[in-house]
Formats: C-alpha cells, sequence, structure tokens
C-alpha cells in the first residue's frame, strides 16, 4: 500500500553540521503537537562538513526522516527539487536548515492552506541579516518581481512556505528558480497568500549567498515573466519586436528611395545618405529575424508540451466524470 501523509517538510542542507540536531528536534516537537502524519526529507546538497553523518544518526532513531545524498553541490533549487520528487505528503512545506526560519511557525501556514490556499508564503517581517549587503537587494529584488509578475506578496526569498502537492506536481524547476516557485505556482493557477513568519539571526555556520547573487536574480526575473506572459504564444513577444522593428526600417527605406525617385536633384551623396540607409537595412534585418524566431520558438513549443504531453491547462476540479 503506497505511503499516505499530510506533511512533507523538505530541508536542503549544505555545510549545516552544527544546526541539524536542534532543528530536527523543534521540527519534531511542532509537527507531533499537531498529530498529523508526517515526514522530514533531508536533501545532503553535497556537504564538505559532517552534516550527512549527523542525518544519518538522526535518521536511525527516528523513521520519518529521510536523508537524500547528492553526489556533490547542486545548490539549493536542485536539493529542493529533489526533495519535491520524493516527497508524499498532501502539503509540502520548504524551509532552510540554519534554523534562520522557525518550525513553530508551520501550524499557522497549515491553517491558510486548511482555508483553502494553494500556497501560503513566510514573510519575514523583521528579518534578521546584515542591511546592505542582503535585506535592501531583496527589497529592491521583492519590487521588481511583484511587478513583473504580478503576484502580490512580499518576501519571495524566505524559504518557509507552505505548498499543495498538486501544485509542486505541475512546477518543473531549473537554475536558481526556487526564489520564483510562488510566480510558478500562479502560472499553474494557485491561490496564494501569505503570512509573517519569524526570523532569527543565523547561530551556526555561514551563509551561502552574497551580494553576487543580484544580477542572477535578474536574468531569472526576465526567464520568469517570458514564461509567465508568452511561453505557450512566443510569437506575440518576437513578432511585436519584429513587426516594429521592420516597420520602422521600412518607412526609412521608403523615404530614401522617394528621394532618389523623385528628387534626384537634391543632394542624395552617399556619404550623407549612408547612415540613415545602413539604419533602415539594420531595422528591416532585425525585424525578419525576430519574426522567424518567433516562428520557431512556436515550433519549439510544440515540440515542448507535444513530446512530454504536458497541457497547456491547469485543472482545479471537475464535477460529474469519472
Ligand atoms: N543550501 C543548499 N545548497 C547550496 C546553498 C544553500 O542546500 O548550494 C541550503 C542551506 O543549507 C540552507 C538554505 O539552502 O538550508 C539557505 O541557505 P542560506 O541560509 O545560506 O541562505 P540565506 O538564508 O543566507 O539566504
Ligand atoms: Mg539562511
Amino acid at each position: 500500500m503506497p505511503e499516505k501523509l499530510d506533511i512533507s517538510i523538505v530541508l536542503p542542507i549544505y555545510n549545516e553540521e552544527g544546526n541539524l540536531k536542534e532543528l530536527h528536534s523543534k521540527l519534531t516537537e511542532s509537527l507531533t503537537k499537531l498529530g498529523l502524519e508526517y515526514e522530514i526529507i533531508a536533501v545532503d546538497d553535497g556537504s564538505k562538513d559532517n552534516s550527512f553523518n549527523v542525518l544519518k544518526e538522526l535518521a536511525q532513531s527516528d523513521p520519518k526522516l529521510k536523508v537524500i545524498r547528492f553526489r556533490t553541490n547542486f545548490g539549493q533549487t536542485a536539493a529542493m527539487s529533489a526533495g519535491f520528487h520524493h516527497a508524499k505528503g498532501d502539503v509540502i512545506i520548504t524551509m532552510d536548515s540554519d534554523l534562520q526560519n522557525d518550525p513553530a511557525d508551520i501550524p499557522r501556514l497549515l491553517e491558510k492552506i486548511d482555508e483553502g490556499y494553494d500556497v501560503v508564503s513566510g514573510w519575514r517581517a523583521d528579518r534578521k541579516d546584515k542591511f546592505f549587503s542582503r535585506r535592501l537587494p531583496s527589497i529592491i529584488a521583492n519590487k521588481l518581481i511583484v511587478k513583473m509578475t504580478g503576484v502580490k506578496i512580499h518576501d519571495f526569498g524566505c524559504s518557509l512556505k507552505a505548498y499543495k502537492k498538486e501544485i509542486i506536481d505541475n512546477i518543473n524547476l531549473y537554475g536558481e528558480m526556487h526564489r520564483f516557485l510562488p510566480a510558478l505556482a500562479k502560472w499553474a493557477g494557485a491561490n496564494i497568500t501569505e503570512i509573517k513568519v519569524q526570523h532569527h539571526p543565523r547561530k551556526y555556520g555561514k551563509s551561502k549567498y552574497g551580494i553576487s547573487r543580484t544580477t542572477k536574480v535578474i536574468l531569472d526575473l526576465i526567464t520568469v515573466k517570458f514564461l509567465l506572459s508568452y511561453s505557450t504564444k512566443p510569437i506575440r513577444f518576437f513578432g511585436y519586436m519584429g513587426l516594429s522593428s521592420g516597420f520602422i526600417g521600412f518607412i526609412i527605406c521608403l523615404y530614401l528611395s522617394i528621394g532618389k525617385l523623385f528628387f534626384p536633384s537634391e543632394d542624395t551623396s552617399l556619404i550623407k545618405r549612408m547612415p540613415l540607409l545602413l539604419l533602415g537595412v539594420l531595422l528591416i534585418l532585425v525585424g525578419i529575424q525576430l519574426l522567424t524566431m518567433g516562428l520557431l520558438a512556436e515550433i519549439m513549443i510544440r515540440t515542448y508540451y507535444e513530446s512530454q504531453k504536458k497541457p497547456i491547462y491547469h485543472i482545479r476540479e471537475i464535477i460529474g466524470k469519472e
């Protein structure tokens, strides 16, 4: 009989040896109080410290703790993705393994899920990290992500979030996309809400990220925006740009031709006309390129959806049909 569980906790772990014992006991305390069936999936993302051995020891005395060990460091997104693939719970809760998130907030996340939301996002309203290198970039990034994706939550970067399993099943993660899970969930049609959660300073171990992730986030954001708006109609994206570029180029060349044909006496020396001619020709070529790129993208998305039998829609429920 397949195991049926209420909750799966997914923990990405990279060099967190000092935090794991306390995290495990706090989680167990908070989850046992709820009286629900749960599992904890710890994904050791190729830690170079003693994390794996600590986990192994903990798992010997706790059958609810499952440990997945990566061969090397594949990153937080990959670790979360592995956890999702192995999770059996109806609700999946992700959190950091460094005790910055507090397991005591889990019951409140679940309350919101019971109210009918598909995704409940934690919001570190009182965040305990450095201001200039961490909180300020994060505030700007969050504002930008809200604007671009239309998902109105305050804290995309907070790992403590709860998801219904069926939403996660519809999302594939790549790169460092875990930050955009709520936006990708919206794409899958999820109802999203947020609650304020506690945040503690890191006691053991070091943060794995710094200011250098800013550009990565911006590039990822462009990808997500494109996926959200155009993934089933790429010709609209490339086509509009291509048509406008081609049109402007056409007008320029038309203007030059009219001058050449009807006003040959005017000064039309090549040197004088050259820059405009170049621009016109360039814009037409770019326009054609973009249009054909859009058409190629249309062929590619057909291959993408049809080869994997992926639907272009997500059903919440069906009434009156087996
Ligand atoms: N993490 C991971 N693989 C990595 C980097 C980080 O699994 O390559 C885990 C890390 O152990 C922690 C979580 O992802 O549980 C968040 O990392 P961290 O606390 O360093 O990020 P911050 O809270 O400083 O943004
Ligand atoms: Mg942290």
